[in-house]
């Protein structure tokens, strides 16, 4: 983990602080003066800020079922972020330092349903990273009936607008006439409406319900953390 990042993790400095105080002199790492925030550190190496040795938190993992009209982004927008909602007092739980947190995977204001909220960069890099091909379940509410003879073409791949390569292969249930059940591997802006636009239809509702091994249990608003067996699921 990089020296900026284990300081910021294992103390109550922001990142910003946290490099202010390297670059200044004040981190030891075994024993040696370290200004470099980027130095690469592990749990075993003495890192000492201000007389005491840092210990690194654990990483946090949670997952949320995102209620509309709010965004996937650290910042309030037109919209509120979801990461006000762990810190809700209607709630019994609430999260410090939500700041380090970030999403995993995101979603459109509009759309509801799983996202997995982390302090774990590794970790998302391995679930958004588009060759591990991390399967994502969206439940779609269609404008119009859903043709059955569009599974096969689902399968196959869409020609997205402004893409150059066709979609890779998505598994089609169908629900019913207007609604089914979407699995893709990919993560494209807007891809899931824009897969069913190529097809001449219309998104009135999107869901997501799972991601990789993980399904959503939560009911909208709320939050709970991962299990270390839905954790590893994702290594
Ligand atoms: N695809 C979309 O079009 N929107 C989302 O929020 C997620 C996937």
């Amino acid at each position: 983990m990089r020296l900026d990042k284990f300081v910021c993790k294992s103390t109550l400095l922001s990142k910003q602080q946290a490099c202010i105080e390297i670059e200044a002199g004040k981190v030891t790492v075994n024993d040696k003066i370290i200004l470099d925030i980027a130095h690469q550190v592990h749990e075993k190496n003495n890192v000492v800020f201000e007389q005491q040795r840092l210990i690194s938190r654990p990483f946090r993992y949670l997952m949320m079922n995102k209620p509309t009209n709010t965004i996937c982004s650290n910042i309030d927008e037109v919209y509120p972020s979801v990461l006000n909602l762990l810190n809700n007092a209607k709630y019994d739980e609430s999260i410090n330092n939500i700041d380090e947190l970030h999403i995993a995977g995101r979603l459109d204001a509009d759309t509801t349903g799983l996202i997995l909220i982390t302090d774990d960069g590794r970790w998302t890099y391995n679930i958004t990273l588009p060759t591990n091909l991390c399967p994502k379940v969206y439940r779609v509410r269609l404008s119009k009936t859903f043709n059955p003879m569009l599974v096969d073409i689902f399968k196959q791949g869409i020609q997205l607008q402004g893409e150059q390569q066709l979609t890779k292969p998505a598994k089609v249930k169908i629900v019913d006439e207007k609604e089914v059940l979407l699995t893709i591997t990919e993560g494209k802006f807007h891809q899931v409406k824009r897969m069913f636009a190529a097809v001449g239809n219309r998104v009135v509702r999107l869901h997501r319900e799972q991601i990789g091994q993980i399904k959503l249990d939560v009911e909208s608003e709320k939050w709970r953390f991962l299990t270390p067996l839905e954790i590893n699921s994702v290594i």
